[in-house]
């Protein structure tokens, strides 16, 4: 069991496998406010670099899985690297209706919402691992600004226009699912850059190395294309953020005075 061999190849030399620099990660770990002991369970972890970081930073503890093994040996000798392979575990497989066997405190997806099937369904995965009161991380592609046309969305990697939400759509999206959007820490182009650009060295040095490769013309063709694409469109058009959710309990409060804004109510973005 893998992902497509394409992915193993860019991102060989990537710690972090999203738009978020270390900054960016360490940040976030701060402005949840974690204690040492909190459980972490991170469907899609990649190469650990979250859990292994606030691990020794914060001095949490956890659990990933992720589908890739080059990335999941990758954290493995991470979390060495750094001296906390006794309080993360990686785990290779399919993340897909994987529910924690202890409630954990926080419950991420990052950059992985189609291992429940999208957002919606990611979160509801996520909440079965939950322990009450505790915090859903979601990290998701936004539109920035709208692409003028469908095909510079596809442009954008997304598979339409509709794929991806405005920011403050997406925020009202969370509500609509009945969770308090509690924090988010957002990528900007250094991150943006520091995913993309990364991707481009190591296809260029595998190239050389791998000539007579099966996937050596898509390589090929990926390095010559890509930058000028991710500048084009990506770049311009899409986010990145990371969004902290707590589920809304009932009160009478909420039954009385709960009305969602209406999308139509939001500024004009579109
Ligand atoms: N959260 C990590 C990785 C994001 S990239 C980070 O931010 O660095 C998406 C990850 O999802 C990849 O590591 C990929 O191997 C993993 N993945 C894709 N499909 C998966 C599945 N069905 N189950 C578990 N992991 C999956």
């Amino acid at each position: 069991m893998d992902i497509p061999r394409i992915f193993n190849i860019s991102e060989s030399a990537h710690r972090i496998h999203n738009p978020f620099t270390p900054g960016n990660l360490a940040t976030l770990g701060a402005a949840l406010r974690l204690e040492p002991g909190t459980r972490i369970l991170d469907l899609g972890s990649g190469s650990g670099e979250m859990l292994c970081t606030w691990a020794r930073d914060y001095g949490i503890v956890g659990t990933g899985v992720d589908m890739s093994q080059m990335f999941s040996e990758q954290a493995k000798r991470r979390a060495e690297e750094l001296g906390v392979a006794g309080q993360v575990e990686f785990i290779h497989g399919d993340a897909a209706g994987y529910v924690a066997a202890d409630k954990v405190g926080v419950a991420a997806c990052l950059g992985a919402t189609w291992i429940g099937g999208g957002v919606a369904g990611t979160i509801e995965l996520l909440a079965k691992s939950l322990r009450t009161g505790g915090i859903i991380l979601i990290g998701e592609p936004y539109w920035l600004r709208l692409p003028p046309t469908e095909e510079a969305a596809r442009n954008c990697h997304a598979g339409s226009m509709a794929d991806f939400l405005v920011l403050p759509e997406l925020l009202a999206s969370f509500g609509g699912l009945g969770y308090d959007v509690v924090e988010m820490v957002l990528a900007d182009h250094e991150g943006w850059d520091r995913y993309e650009a990364t991707k481009w060295l190591t296809m260029r040095r595998w190239l050389e190395a791998n000539p007579d490769d099966e996937l050596a013309e898509d390589v090929r063709a990926g390095l010559t294309s890509e930058p000028v694409r991710y500048a084009a469109f990506t770049r311009e058009y899409t986010g990145w953020g990371v969004f902290a959710l707590m589920a809304r309990t009932l009160s009478i409060w909420w039954i009385t005075n709960y009305e969602p804004i209406p999308l139509a109510a939001l500024p004009r973005v579109r």
